[in-house]
């Protein structure tokens, strides 16, 4: 079997719908779907392990996506987060899969995409900082490695990250940039926004279809949510609402029927 073409782990299954799409399940990556020309591009990129990690913890993120050639320049382009925000996203993800505070949640290896780590080396520096710092504690389990508990200093922590930009005015609005848009943002998302009490932010009329640029990266991590319309389904839309989401916004979704 072919290795994941985004991590290049081994993959569980993968098998093409009508030949076009092919739909991947992968350890790392989560599932997801990819056309087959993306496939076929893909084949004749180099890529950064570094883009790699951060391609696949974002497919993690935002699971069933399908890869085309419209988005597969942004997604290998997908920006790097810092130490600190990848052991935020480890301790975010230990919390959904903690029913109760004291539980103990098993390790595995799908952790590396929880915090868009490139190994296993550095996912476990990571845990090992979030463990010095009290955050998490481990336990071995017999004959089945680590599990670790989210302590006292990590549930304070969550409660921190959770009020991100709690002072913030602001919502990012991503949405595609075409005229028939404009009254969609005037009478109605933007009219809402206002409605609840925040200010929009749309970032100007520039296409950005190969690289979220800084200024939306600095915008979205000042905004207090993001709303995100998918109309016209434009690659940087999904990623401006998965980069929110990876920081731990809430991300409002809308699409125009038509
Ligand atoms: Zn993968």
């Amino acid at each position: 079997m072919e290795p994941c073409p985004i991590c290049q782990e081994p993959i569980d299954y993968s098998f093409n719908r009508g030949l076009e799409v092919s739909s991947v399940s992968c350890l790392r990556c989560g599932n997801y779907h990819i056309t087959r020309e993306a496939l076929a591009n893909l084949k004749t990129f180099s890529v950064e392990p570094r883009q790699r990690a951060n391609a696949s913890g974002w497919l993690y993120d935002n699971p069933s996506s399908k890869i085309t050639t419209h988005n597969l320049d942004q997604l290998m382009s997908t920006a790097s987060t810092s130490f600190h925000e990848r052991a935020n996203k480890i301790l975010l993800a230990m919390e959904r899969r903690t029913e109760y505070a004291g539980e103990f949640v098993p390790y595995n290896k799908s952790w590396i995409s929880w915090g868009w780590c490139l190994n296993e080396a550095e996912l476990k520096e990571i845990l090992g900082f979030l463990a010095s710092s009290q955050r998490i504690i481990s336990q071995p389990v017999m004959g089945r490695g680590p599990a670790y508990k989210i302590a006292a200093d990590g549930w304070q922590k969550i409660e921190d990250i959770k009020k991100i930009n709690a002072d913030s005015l602001q919502a990012f609005v991503a949405m595609w940039f075409d005229a028939t848009m404009q009254d969609i943002y005037d009478t109605a998302i933007s009219e809402a926004i206002l409605a609840a009490g925040y200010k929009p932010h749309r970032v100007d009329q520039r296409e950005h279809n190969n690289k979220i640029d800084d200024e939306i990266i600095a915008q979205i991590r000042r905004s207090r949510f993001v709303v995100a319309d998918f109309t016209g389904h434009r690659g940087g839309v999904y990623f401006e609402a998965g980069y929110g989401k990876g920081l731990g916004l809430e991300v409002f979704l809308d699409m125009q029927k038509r």
